[in-house]
């Protein structure tokens, strides 16, 4: 006998408490924020707000990974004069040794030297990472770019970016480098990892 039945299905959905709160938003939430036995639910424009916010407060509270300490480059912005045009590499590499420090083990920390190998070479090795970003670190990248006040085309800016998710959210970092590395990535990074199965 063909008869016919109705089917309900409930699916889980994790949403941004940020946006709900703001003007009742229902956007999807890409990390949890635990303090003592509360917990909220944010996207990652939020979670770079509020992070920014503990971070002003109470320091960065993390160790140190890669380019951590890059996040610690004065936080120059970038003229909005030259926004209009692209960057030249010249100004790319002026801008980028005005705000990232040397990444070498024995230098680390100092300010680079722009008419050096080594800065050259820094700045080179970050030029060629920020034009080969795969799709998903690109749409966090001018998502934190635009919370910062950042422009997207500066190196400087992507090294801010990287330096800026090692400190707070390690686990996507991991997945934004093991991604460009081409290995299989640990984490879904497509898919938050608060999301019910
Ligand atoms: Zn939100």
């Amino acid at each position: 006998m063909r008869t016919t039945v109705q089917v309900i299905s409930y699916v889980e959905k994790v949403v941004c408490d940020g946006c709900l709160s703001k003007d009742g938003t229902q956007t999807e939430a890409t990390e949890t924020l635990n303090l003592g036995d509360r917990s909220w639910d944010l996207c990652l424009e939020h979670s770079v707000r509020f992070s920014r916010y503990l971070a002003d407060a109470l320091g960065s509270g993390l160790p140190d990974e890669e380019t951590g300490p890059e996040t610690e480059a004065e936080d120059v912005d970038a003229p909005s004069a030259a926004e209009s045009e692209d960057p030249t590499a010249d100004e790319d590499f002026a801008d980028y040794v005005s705000r990232i420090t040397d990444s070498r083990k024995a230098f680390k920390g100092k300010p680079l030297k722009a008419g050096t190998q080594a800065a050259q070479a820094q700045w080179s090795k970050h030029r060629e990472r920020l034009a080969s970003l795969p799709d998903k670190e690109r749409a966090d990248y001018v998502k934190w770019c635009a919370a910062e006040g950042k422009d997207v085309r500066l190196t400087a800016s992507h090294v801010e970016f990287r330096g800026f998710m090692w400190a707070n959210f390690p686990h996507m970092a991991r997945a934004y480098a093991d991604a460009m590395r081409g290995r299989p990535q640990p984490h879904q990074i497509n898919s938050p990892e608060g999301q019910a199965a």
